[in-house]
């Protein structure tokens, strides 16, 4: 394989699966083309005065369970394979964590670490304006992901309303939204903390003590600094946390709470008091019991897997680990609790935040927590048992589970028009 891509590997993933599964070539192939790719440019006017012209995607794979669900990436070398791969991963995750979505991914390609808070609302409002028609709780529900947060989420639900000349969306067309605007409670930490619900229940499989393993995490955005934070609570120690600027490491353990503030203060991870400096790959090869990759993806390779010294990986990131990795990952024994599995607590909440929406309901953030936790180690031990009566590894486990039951709603809404 030359290049490492999120859609080579998705494709590799579902490949596996179909063998594994039987499915005939015409479901294979059905489950491998999206049912809808929209590529859609951009002419805003920044704040300065000059127009920019910016490429947009919104990639639907599947709705067989439901309404594609999936996040907003804004990056500059976001591509359409990217939001492909990203929308396939899509569909087996909620699939897997039980919720009536499909699969969607949307890319805006630009860099938004370079423009003001209020450039970057001229895009999202852009964006969301040309992309109306292509969002809806009928149709594709976006949520944030990398580059985008829930005051992007709260511009497009405002952008939606303003233009129906209503005060509120009739229904849910977006989620992770800010809570005064109708978010929910627990939904910006859900993802991360259900890396870690995953990941104590793997080491409960495993006989590993939580409050005696090493913790190391790429990426301190959204899900790496919650699942940070939430390892540590539960009693491990953070050793080295990383992100695309760099890292830092401390053998006795970093104090997470602290080192949040430092970045919040200073901008970067940088210069933490007490600490080493590592680089942003380096992080991943550290003597450490966990590996919470939580960047972005491709980054457990080919040059990098024989390194890891972790015994569980618990990807917090969509596709961090390649399919060469995977395989070597495999006979070296690493126990991985795969993306689709790992993460799948962002959307399992932002389908709570979906009937929350519907229905004019509230939830409370016990009420939340109790649920994310409960369905994280009930899809676990679901996967795990799955796997362990098939003698497959978690990640072809999750896989066959999930594209069955996406099978299974294919042929049972039948194939006539
Ligand atoms: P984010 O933009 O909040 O944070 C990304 C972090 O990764 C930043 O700290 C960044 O510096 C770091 N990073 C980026 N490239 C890196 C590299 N090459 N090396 C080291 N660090 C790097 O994004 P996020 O929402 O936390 O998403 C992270 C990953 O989790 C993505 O793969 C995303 O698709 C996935 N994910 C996010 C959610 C969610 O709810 N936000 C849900 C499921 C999966």
């Amino acid at each position: 394989m030359a290049e490492n891509t999120i859609l080579k590997t998705a494709t590799y993933n579902l490949e596996r699966s179909a063998l594994r599964l039987q499915l005939d070539d015409a479901m294979h192939a059905r489950l491998c083309a999206p049912k809808e790719k929209i590529e859609i440019t951009l002419n805003p006017e920044f704040s300065n005065g000059k127009g920019v012209h910016i490429k947009t995607f919104i990639v639907r794979h599947c709705d067989a369970l439901g309404p594609a669900k999936g996040g907003i990436r804004m990056s500059p070398d976001v591509t359409i394979d990217d939001v492909t791969g990203l929308s396939m991963e899509m569909t087996w995750k909620t699939s897997l964590i039980g919720v009536p979505f499909g699969g969607g991914k949307s890319g805006i390609c630009f860099d938004a670490s370079s423009i003001s808070a209020q450039d970057k609302e001229i895009i999202i409002r852009a964006f969301t304006r040309s992309a109306k028609r292509h969002i809806g709780p009928e149709i594709y529900v976006p949520a944030p992901d990398m580059g985008t947060n829930e005051k992007d989420m709260g511009h497009i639900r405002d952008c939606i309303s303003y233009s129906d000349g209503t005060s509120i969306t009739r229904g849910c067309f977006v989620t992770g939204k800010p809570i005064v605007l109708g978010g929910i409670v627990g939904r910006r930490e859900a993802t991360g903390k259900g890396v870690v619900y995953t990941t104590l229940a793997a080491c409960e499989k495993l006989g590993i003590d939580i409050k005696k393993a090493r913790v190391a995490v790429q990426g301190f955005g959204n899900v790496g600094s919650v699942a940070a934070i939430a390892i540590a609570q539960a009693g491990a120690k953070v050793v080295a946390v990383a992100d695309v600027h760099g890292g830092v490491y401390n053998e006795a353990g970093i104090d997470i709470k602290k080192l949040e503030a430092h970045v919040k203060s200073t901008g970067s991870l940088n210069n933490f008091a007490g600490c080493k400096a590592i680089s942003s790959d380096g992080v991943l090869e550290v003597a450490c019991d966990i590996l919470i990759p939580a960047a972005t993806q491709s980054q457990i390779t080919i040059d990098n897997a024989n390194k890891i010294q972790a015994t569980i990986i618990a990807e917090g990131a969509n596709a961090p680990t390649t399919p060469e990795a995977d395989e070597i990952l495999k006979k070296r024994g690493i126990f991985v609790i795969p993306d689709i599995l790992c993460n799948a607590g962002g959307v399992f909440v932002s389908y709570l935040e979906y009937t929350q929406e519907t229905q004019r309901e509230q939830m409370t953030l016990e009420q939340v927590e109790r649920r994310l936790s409960e369905r994280m180690k009930s899809r676990f031990s679901e996967v795990e048992a799955y796997a362990a009566n098939k003698k497959l590894t978690m990640r072809e486990a999750a896989m066959d589970i999930a594209v069955s039951r996406v099978v299974d709603a294919i042929v049972a809404r039948g194939f006539l028009p």
